[in-house]
């Protein structure tokens, strides 16, 4: 039984899809105007892992994300850099899609795009209209926050909370908190509507394309946490008031931010690594380890000493992997004809108590692993207990003193969390140059610890001067 944090309940509930086993996702796409950072690939690879253990769970899951390709950012930036808005969002939008591509972020079943959503945007106003959600002033069409009371019941806040946040202040109002459907608008883009040339307001992009597929109720509605107030309010207000059913959607599920020294690393901060940048450095897998080892729901503090730890944490994964296959095809060079259960040298090891002790922790581990996974998805519980197993076992297997089978059990094992976590443990981390420097050099200083150690000064001092030669400046203090 997997349970998930509700947003909208504030507490833990047990998941249940509305029908079957068949699962609903949405999750917020991002606005392209831009390179995406790594606090964005936080939150996709977050959705990218819940989307992951559902289907492994034995869920069929419909992953869909929207593409914000027009907004006021689009159209500011078009207007710097001289481009046509939408050429700008294409282009941002197929670096987006490579960006997930590269991070493995590969569950989503469509991506939607608003421009091309105009049409059902459309007919979701008119039904707010004619319901008397909405009404029409010279500048747009608005939602009229009044006739919606339960504004505010997913963040638990006010209504006039909306006042500090982007609402233009506009005396054809009712109330200044009424957020724009339609934008009325002579400036390209433009489509043609039942209230003139314009463009759709940021909310109701959302809630007709999630109509669109989803009908008006679906099981999880994923984001950032920044996304709870006002966006997400907003499309309950106007979802639920359009089709008159309750609840939109039955899990709400946020992300935690990505930080860096405490604050929202974002554009608008200026303090975004992007995702390419990233990328030059750390594998994908290396970034998804350091993603993995925090809930998805706290904030991670983005360091580069903490990535090190990550990439340091993975490869004892993948070396312990390596063991695995290396026993196994030790096993399958040896073999001519039999079956591997008969000619293994390994099988040839009785029930030893060691051996026997493994199975029963690598079963008390598969255990242990589902119910963190279960427990709202908690990965870094589910990755020490992967750690614990390596430490207990790491000898034995490394000596070989398992029997094929055993080894063979726990690399299946190992495969599952690879296609559960998206880890790749087969493929080394890609280190680039400078990393792979770092860990060489890490290794000539280990050596001299231990020539010290022996007094042999001569040829640790050696070391030092070819060191420097290198302008590698060894201090010993
Ligand atoms: P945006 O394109 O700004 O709308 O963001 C797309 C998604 O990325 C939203 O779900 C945001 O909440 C999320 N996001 C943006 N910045 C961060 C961050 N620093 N940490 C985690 N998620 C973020």
């Amino acid at each position: 039984m997997i349970k998930i944090y509700n947003t909208l309940t504030r507490s833990k509930e047990t998941f249940k899809p509305m029908k079957e086993n068949l699962v609903k996702l949405f999750v917020c796409g991002p606005t392209v105007y831009d390179n995406s950072h790594i606090g964005h690939a936080r939150t996709y690879i977050s959705f990218d892992i819940i989307a992951r253990y559902l289907k492994y769970r034995g869920f069929s899951v419909f992953y869909l994300q929207n593409i914000t390709d027009i907004d006021d950012k689009i159209i500011k930036r078009a207007v710097s850099t001289g481009e046509d808005p939408i050429d700008l969002a294409r282009e941002f939008e197929a670096k987006y899609l490579q960006d997930m591509k590269t991070l493995g972020v590969e569950n989503v079943n469509f991506y939607a795009r608003a421009t091309e959503h105009i049409k059902e945007i459309i007919v979701q106003i008119e039904t707010l209209l004619e319901a008397g959600y909405a009404y029409e002033t010279d500048t747009g069409v608005y939602f009229d926050i009044s006739q919606y009371p339960d504004f505010g019941k997913l963040s638990n806040r006010k209504i006039e909370d909306l006042n500090v946040h982007r609402i233009s202040p506009d005396s054809s109002k009712r109330n200044p908190e009424d957020f724009a459907l339609w934008k009325k608008k002579d400036e390209t883009p433009t489509w043609d509507s039942p209230w003139g040339t314009g463009r759709p307001g940021w909310h109701i992009e959302d809630t007709a394309i999630t109509e669109e597929y989803f009908g008006p109720q679906y099981d999880i509605h994923g984001g950032g946490l920044d996304l709870i107030f006002p966006h997400h309010e907003a499309e309950i207000a106007q979802m639920e008031s359009a089709s008159g059913q309750k609840p939109m959607v039955r899990y709400w599920m946020h992300t935690g931010f990505l930080n860096v020294k405490g604050e929202k690393m974002s554009k608008s901060l200026g303090n975004f690594i992007t995702i390419k940048e990233l990328l030059t450095k750390y594998s994908p897998d290396v970034f998804r380890f350091f993603v993995l080892s925090t809930h998805y729901r706290s904030p991670i503090d983005f360091s580069q000493e903490i990535l090190e730890q990550s990439h340091n944490s993975l490869n004892r994964i993948y070396k312990f992997y390596e063991t695995l296959e290396e026993l196994l095809n030790v096993d399958d060079s040896s073999l001519d004809e039999p079956s591997p259960d008969e000619s293994s040298p390994h099988n040839s090891i009785p029930e030893t108590k060691e051996n026997q002790e493994i199975d029963r922790l690598l079963e008390e581990t598969k255990f242990k692993f589902l119910e963190a996974m279960d427990n709202d998805f908690n990965t870094p519980s589910a990755l020490s207990l992967i750690f614990d197993f390596i430490r207990a076992t790491n000898q034995n297997i490394r000596q070989g003193e398992i029997s094929q089978k055993s080894v063979q059990n726990i690399k299946f094992f190992f495969n599952e969390i690879s296609d559960i976590l998206g880890l790749n443990f087969t493929s080394q981390p890609k280190n680039s140059k400078g990393h792979l420097e770092d860990e060489l050099v890490d290794i000539i200083i280990d050596i001299r610890k231990k020539l010290r150690k022996k007094k042999d000064w001569e040829l640790s001092d050696a070391i030092r001067s070819r060191l420097d030669d290198l302008d590698i400046i060894l201090e010993d203090k």
